[in-house]
């Protein structure tokens, strides 16, 4: 079969061991376990969440699972069904810096659980994702909860959702060098089957409820346009658009820029804050009427509103990039109600929102448009709100059967 973690015995063997591993005081509760998590797509609220603004993002039915397996010798291994991943191993005791390459999120986490006081005494940790990697889809949140979860099972740590969150979202700010909000980590630990999150990120802890999206019932689906494009300048932008919204809110005189009024674009001299300023506060906006419109089951002006937001995200926050544009330029020529960049931006996945008999035509015109410009194919798949992160029972206690 497809899945490449069986090659190595070491994964294979021994996953009916029973350890006696503690951590604590606190003995472990199973010797191994598994946890699959979904990615998410974000329906609207772009960088708003380290801004102190509402996002609504929703988990998709393709997801990473994590199996998990206590060792008691202070080492974790880790395999990946990542094309050419081979076995990473590292102690638990793993500084930032120690690990790179495609471990690094994995180790990230143990770090920063580590950085709570919970320092585990190993792990066997294999991970296989049916959610492209890199694809602006949030596989890392996707991994990093996935493993705090399974090792918060594992152990006994006692983590509630929201500190799994923290656990994940530190593990990329710290060790990887993402300085990245909670939506990510919230959307794929809090998402419910046919639902959105709608997350307020000006509280702490930030509060999440689930929003019923019912498009499906009337004839539309959400796909998804992987573009396959990552832009190197992507991290260094994302620091320098946190930079410059903190640097606004400052001039403002706020603790959040979304809160800012509609006349803070006039106080701001600056004219690259004053965009920033703008696309953040009628991002903020739109996501109060994309909540009205999908209550209202109101699609054609929830497209409206995706639309929207990708012009803001394309003009005054500048983080789209051609291929992103191309891509909701030709889902709309297809005949979506509305179409958006999601996630971060430079690169990543597109939305729209379409009906389902339009889908292959909305493919095919960005095939085509992609083609033109010798880019390599994006792929366009429907995606459906999922469940969150959950575990999955293992039967008897073998993971590899
Ligand atoms: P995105 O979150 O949009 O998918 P990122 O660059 O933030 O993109 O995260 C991708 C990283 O997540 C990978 O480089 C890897 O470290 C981790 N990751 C994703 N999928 C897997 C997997 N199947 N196994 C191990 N790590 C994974
Ligand atoms: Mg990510």
């Amino acid at each position: 079969g497809r899945r490449r973690h069986g090659r190595d015995d070491a994964a294979r063997g021994g996953w009916s061991d029973s350890r006696a591993a503690s951590i604590g005081s606190v003995t472990h509760v199973t010797d191994v376990c598994r946890w699959d998590v979904p990615g998410r797509v974000n329906l609207i609220g772009e960088h708003l969440d380290y801004n102190g603004g509402p996002v609504l993002p929703l988990a998709i039915d393709r997801s990473v699972t994590v199996k998990a397996r206590a060792r008691d010798d202070g080492a974790v291994n880790v395999w990946s069904d990542l094309p050419d991943a081979s076995k990473v191993s590292f102690a638990t005791t793993v500084q930032p810096g120690d690990v790179d390459g495609w471990a690094t999120y994995v180790a990230g986490t143990i770090w920063s659980l580590a950085e709570r006081d919970l320092t585990i005494p190993g792990a066997d940790l294999v991970i296989e994702s049916r959610l492209p990697s890199g694809a602006g889809l949030s596989s890392s949140a996707a991994t990093t909860c996935g493993v705090a979860s399974a090792l918060d099972e594992l152990f006994g740590l006692g983590l509630d959702t929201a500190e799994v969150a923290l656990v994940a979202q530190r593990a990329e700010a710290g060790f990887v060098g993402a300085p990245v909000g909670l939506m990510d980590q919230l959307a794929v630990l809090h998402g419910t089957a046919g639902h959105a999150v709608l997350i307020d990120t000006a509280v702490t802890p930030h509060t999440t409820r689930p929003v019923a999206l019912g498009w499906e019932a009337d004839g539309l689906v959400l796909a998804v346009i992987a573009t396959g494009a990552h832009h190197a300048l992507a991290d260094g932008e994302y620091a320098a658009r946190r930079e410059e919204c903190e640097r606004a809110a400052a001039e403002l005189g706020l603790e959040w820029l979304a809160q800012a009024g509609l006349d803070a674009t006039v106080m701001l001299a600056d004219e690259t804050l004053k965009a920033r300023t703008r696309h953040v506060l009628t991002e903020t906006a739109r996501v109060r009427s994309a909540v009205t419109a999908v209550g209202r089951r109101a699609w054609p002006q929830l497209g409206t509103i995706l639309t929207a937001s990708h012009a803001s995200l394309r003009d005054d926050f500048e983080v789209s990039c051609p291929e992103l544009d191309v891509a909701v330029e030709a889902a709309l020529e297809a005949g979506a109600l509305g179409a958006r960049m999601t996630g971060g931006g430079f690169g990543g996945s597109a939305i729209a929102l379409v009906e389902p008999d339009k889908v292959q035509a909305l493919r095919e015109r960005v095939e085509s448009r992609y083609a033109l410009h010798q880019w390599s194919r994006p792929e366009v798949f429907v995606v459906h709100a999922a469940d969150g992160a959950h575990r999955v029972p293992a039967p008897g206690a073998r993971l590899d059967g």
